[in-house]
């Protein structure tokens, strides 16, 4: 694993992890206006997920890292985004770009933290699709919630 540089989110909760993995995927963003972009090609991307929370779990975990990086790499892996339910063809916001990728890796996420009742949240995703270009996404409900007191 490389070693990068992330943006720090700003936030009031008392934990904080934060998992590192990369994935191998293939995709085309259909749309005559992204050049080369519309022929089928391959990343490898680094993800940086970010998830914080009051409360841990009955093992003294925030979340299992392992469950994180599973929930994201076996769906994502050597795959084609572009064939992934998450993702269409035809409505621009469900392409496969960089900012779309990293949002829908935030609704996963936190669809599955949505299933534990001491409340993790996903606050950020940092998604690395090239050695020059990456996007973060952050959620804007975190934003408001714990950062303006
Ligand atoms: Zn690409």
């Amino acid at each position: 694993m490389i070693q990068q540089i992330y943006p720090v989110p700003h936030h009031n909760y008392s934990y904080e992890i934060n998992k590192d993995f990369h994935f191998a995927a293939a995709h085309y963003i259909p749309h005559q206006d992204t050049g080369r972009c519309q022929s089928m090609h391959g990343h490898t991307y680094f993800t940086n997920i970010t998830i914080v929370g009051e409360t841990l779990n009955h093992t003294g975990f925030l979340v299992d890292f392992k469950e994180i990086k599973d929930l994201i790499h076996k769906r994502f892996d050597h795959g084609v985004m572009n064939e992934d339910i998450a993702f269409s063809n035809v409505c621009p916001n469900t392409f496969p770009t960089t900012e779309i990728v990293a949002r829908t890796i935030y609704e996963l996420v936190q669809e599955y933290l949505d299933g534990f009742s001491h409340s993790p949240r996903c606050i950020q995703v940092y998604l690395r699709e090239t050695p020059s270009s990456y996007c973060v996404y952050r959620p804007k409900e975190n934003i408001d919630e714990n950062t303006s007191n």
